[in-house]
């Protein structure tokens, strides 16, 4: 890991704060006197270690991301510098390079071989949270799941890390790692000490 990373959290929609704050205690647990960063203009992306797009709508998300000039910022930084990618709910859309339905309405980074469907499990009445056991951890962990997406297949290097059932929530490929629900909004750091260790 980076000395003293700086983490980009996109801020737009989503749970931001509940982001920033559950980074900072996460590289206060490990002593790294990094900084978190709330992303709002493409020129912020240059001095970033690691990224992170929040939950919310990836079609508003990724529009406005599109529109305001992100993408290449962050496309160059990922082909150039390898730069680690977090994307939680929403944002694990925007990671996918395949969509099942809206496929016009979502802008995709298509930085991962998976192929999403969102709001796979309904709407906001169907939101839960459940136990989910993740690839090398130890203990189960109870994930968030708000109007959640499901990732329905993967190929190439994508590998898969956690599932319900049949459905997969959450997967990496080399720096990049999607998850389906919100890590963010529990006090569990588990998640976020994996994604430093990408760095
Ligand atoms: N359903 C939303 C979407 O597809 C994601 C919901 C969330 O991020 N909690 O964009």
């Amino acid at each position: 890991m980076v000395n003293k990373v700086s983490i980009g959290i996109i801020g737009i929609q989503g749970a931001i704060s509940e982001h920033v704050s559950s980074m900072n205690d996460t590289l206060e647990s490990v002593n790294n006197p990094g900084k978190v960063i709330v992303i709002k203009d493409p020129l912020q992306i240059d001095k970033i270690d690691a990224l992170i797009i929040p939950g919310g709508e990836s079609t508003t998300i990724s529009n406005i991301l599109f529109q305001s000039g992100f993408y290449k910022p962050i496309l160059k930084k990922i082909n150039e510098n390898n730069l680690p990618v977090m994307g939680t709910c929403a944002g694990c859309v925007i990671l996918a390079s395949v969509l099942i339905e809206n496929l016009e309405e979502v802008k995709l980074l298509s930085a991962m071989d998976m192929k999403v469907k969102r709001n796979a499990f309904g709407g906001q009445k169907e939101s839960f949270e459940c136990n989910i056991r993740i690839h090398r951890f130890l203990k189960p962990y109870n994930a968030i799941f708000i109007r959640a997406p499901i990732i329905e297949e993967v190929w190439g290097d994508c590998k898969i890390l956690a599932k319900i059932e049949n459905n997969i929530v959450m997967a990496r490929q080399d720096n990049f790692l999607a998850l389906s629900f919100h890590p963010e909004l529990t006090n569990d750091i588990r998640i976020q000490k994996y994604f430093l260790d990408m760095i």
